[in-house]
């Protein structure tokens, strides 16, 4: 039996870690779950899967079955037998809870890819120290790790990331200015929390999937490409210095990477839609256009440096930002131009402790606000 935590239990990915788990609660023990603010999704879960914690980091819960407070999370991290913590909290709030599941050996089922980019170096040397595995939940970088079982990393030639494009992979450029945000937040193919959503309507989200595949597995961005592919069937795929393409398919689905990560190296048995080829009548694949998705070319931009102090920046402007679009504070298209002008401001620099990472990502989240206020809203 695995014993399991997962941080951001309520969420899209958490909530569907709980599905798959409520199939197989003879295989996985939960011993913690924990979410921000939503307390009765909270107990529902803990009691659907008899988690032995559930915390709640946001606000003071008022069922005394629930504990409060990331230090009661951290506690629990620090402490209890666990084998696999799924890391799937939104934005830079996943960072601690995943480096002290590092610290302590524990495995990562890694969805908060925000704790990659802001800490990729930091977290992955950590995990060779103490022998723990990252085992990747977005569905792009499973896609990589599947397609690299049994090869070596020195046959790469390059990884290639996948993208659907958004919803305004058809929209004129020169119309994205009037981006509502209902607009945004419909992703044609997959349902997922608000944030990353935005993030997939600007491709922020493929920038921000460059810096963790660049982590995960230790390629410069010279090795990166991403191809807009719309119909989200192939979800990345790796070429061999031999001509060879390895890719892993499947429709759609968060389940299949969530369950993997958990379940790894075994496989479910999960009930997910098969692919018919003979009714798939084609796959298309495009080359992203920059001028309608600048903040794709930023992170590329950014990759050549390889500095922490611009992915720290990128993150943090990014998560400002897409927060102040969702206020209706800004548009959609000043959220490419507010993470420029914040890099702008950056040095490059190495960032080489948790700690100096959450006071640098305080420092670009108040230069953020700071140009919004005075520039943007
Ligand atoms: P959601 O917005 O659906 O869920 C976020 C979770 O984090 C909730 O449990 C929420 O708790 C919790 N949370 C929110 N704010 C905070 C905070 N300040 N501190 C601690 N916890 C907080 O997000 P998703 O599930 O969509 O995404 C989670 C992560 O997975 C992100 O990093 C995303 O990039 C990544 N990911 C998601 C995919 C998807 O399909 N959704 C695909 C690939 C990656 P509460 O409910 O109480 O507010
Ligand atoms: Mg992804």
């Amino acid at each position: 039996m695995k014993k399991i935590g997962i941080v951001g239990a309520t969420g899209s990915i958490g909530s569907q870690a709980i599905d798959v788990i409520k199939e197989y609660l003879d295989d996985f023990e939960v011993v913690f779950l924990s979410a921000y603010k939503n307390e009765e999704k909270l107990l529902n879960f803990k009691l659907q899967v008899n988690a032995k914690y559930a915390v709640l980091t946001g606000k003071q819960p008022e069922n005394d079955e629930i504990l409060f407070g990331e230090q009661e999370l951290l506690r629990i991290i620090d402490n209890e037998e666990v084998d696999i913590v799924l890391s799937a909290a939104v934005g830079f709030s996943g960072l601690i809870p995943t480096y002290h599941s590092i610290k302590r050996g524990i495995d990562v089922a890694l969805a908060n890819k925000e704790s990659l980019v802001t800490a990729g170096l930091i977290l992955t040397k950590l995990a060779s120290k103490t022998g723990c595995k990252i085992i990747p939940v977005d569905s792009e970088h499973s896609a990589i790790f599947q397609s690299m079982l049994g090869h070596q990393t020195e046959d790469l030639e390059k990884i290639i990331l996948t993208a659907s494009g958004g919803p305004f992979r058809n929209r004129p450029v020169d119309s994205l200015e009037f981006v509502e945000i209902e607009e945004a937040l419909k992703h044609p193919n997959w349902k997922m929390g608000k944030k990353i959503t935005v993030d997939s309507a600007t491709m922020m989200n493929k920038g921000l999937e460059l810096i963790e595949a660049r982590f995960l597995f230790d390629v410069p961005v010279e090795k990166l490409d991403v191809v807009i592919h719309p119909e989200s069937i192939v979800h990345s795929m790796v070429l061999f210095c031999d001509g060879s393409y390895i890719a892993q398919l499947g429709y759609p689905d968060m389940k299949i990477p969530i369950a993997y990560a958990l379940s790894y190296p075994k496989r479910l048995n999960l009930k997910t839609k098969r692919i018919d080829f003979y009714r798939l009548s084609k796959l298309t694949f495009d080359k992203p256009d920059f001028t309608k998705y600048p903040c794709l070319k930023i992170a590329f931009d950014i990759l050549k440096n390889d500095k922490s102090s611009y992915f720290i920046a990128l993150n943090g402007a990014n998560e400002i930002a897409v927060e102040s679009f969702l206020n209706r504070n800004i548009k959609f298209i000043d959220i490419a131009k507010i993470i420029e002008e914040v890099l702008n401001l950056i040095e490059p620099k190495d960032v080489n402790s948790i700690e100096e990472i959450v006071e640098f990502d305080r420092y670009v989240r108040e230069k953020t606000y700071y140009i919004i206020k005075k520039r943007f809203s």
